[in-house]
């Protein structure tokens, strides 16, 4: 069992972009539709594809761009540059007009990101960079247990999108209250099994129904993606209990409670010498 998972580089783009709809499929996502002829070529074609957006300084109103370089563009030195990573949960084109779709958590005014969407309307500019690259399936997986807070259901959407009808799917989902679960449709919900546990129920219910799964098989694939401190028990149970392979589990922490922009790329569990 390999669970390789090929990987494609995409060219370096920064698209300017304006919103062109604004939804809600749950009360506290907000779904906002990016256009723009600069969306020509764009291409994500795996299930944690990301994108970074760009936001205009809450301060002043400007949206200052990167400064692009012939590796992608510089990330330190300018900090009128605000970015966040989003997944681009759906892109369409039909040749002369393009949209993209990407789901905005709403958390509060205290996040750039999380204040834009909320107060998102038709005609905002707005820039993205990426995907950088596309990471396909895993080979040889014929079971998939995604886990996911609000940040990752995208993620879990593309996933359940992508895999083959042949793969089943057992979801645990992280999330603030029931209002969550309209975010999927009756489609991607007939895909899978998935149980839902609402955090003011209290926290270590995800380790709990993990545990409760049993043995994961070899031909399982684990994706999980949420808040960083609360995947470590999960990955810890996963790759030092269990002794799974790292290949067999990818842990990517999308946020860290307390820090502004946390960095996905920084260790999830500093004490695991495997990461
Ligand atoms: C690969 C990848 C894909 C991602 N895809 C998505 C996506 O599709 N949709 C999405 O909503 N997010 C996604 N995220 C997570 C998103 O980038 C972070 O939540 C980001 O920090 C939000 O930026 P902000 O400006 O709103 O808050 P920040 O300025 O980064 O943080 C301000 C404060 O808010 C807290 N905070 C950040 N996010 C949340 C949250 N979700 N809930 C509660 N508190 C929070 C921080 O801990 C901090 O205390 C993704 C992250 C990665 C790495």
């Amino acid at each position: 069992m390999t669970f390789e998972r090929e990987t494609v580089k995409h060219p370096f783009a920064l698209r300017h972009l304006t919103v062109s709809a604004v939804s809600h499929p749950t009360p506290s996502i907000a779904r906002i539709t990016l256009t723009g002829d600069e969306l020509d070529g764009f291409v994500s074609g795996g299930p944690t594809d990301h994108v970074k957006v760009f936001f205009p300084d809450p301060a002043t109103g400007i949206l200052t761009p990167p400064t692009v370089t012939a590796d992608g563009f510089k990330r330190a030195g300018d900090s009128k540059v605000i970015y966040r990573d989003y997944t681009p949960l759906g892109f369409r084109s039909d040749g002369v007009r393009h949209e993209l779709d990407l789901d905005f958590v709403a958390h509060g005014d205290e996040g750039v990101a999380s204040a834009w969407a909320a107060h998102a309307s038709v005609g905002d500019p707005i820039m993205i960079a990426g995907p950088r690259g596309s990471r396909f399936l895993p080979q040889g997986a014929t079971h998939v247990i995604l886990i996911a807070d609000e940040t990752a259901l995208p993620s879990a959407s593309r996933w359940i999108d992508m895999l083959p009808t042949s793969v089943r799917i057992t979801a645990l989902f992280d999330v603030a209250d029931e209002s969550m679960e309209a975010y999927f449709s009756d489609e991607l919900k007939a895909r899978m099994t998935a149980q839902w546990f609402y955090r003011r129920e209290g926290l270590g219910q995800l380790d709990a129904a993990l545990r409760s799964l049993g043995e994961i098989g070899e031909s399982t694939f684990v994706f999980m993606a949420g808040e960083a401190a609360t995947l470590v028990p999960l990955r810890r149970y996963l790759r030092r209990e269990l002794g799974l392979p790292k290949k067999q589990v990818t842990a990517d922490g999308y946020w860290r409670r307390g820090v502004a922009n946390a960095d996905h790329h920084a260790p999830l569990d500093p004490t695991d010498p495997d990461e």
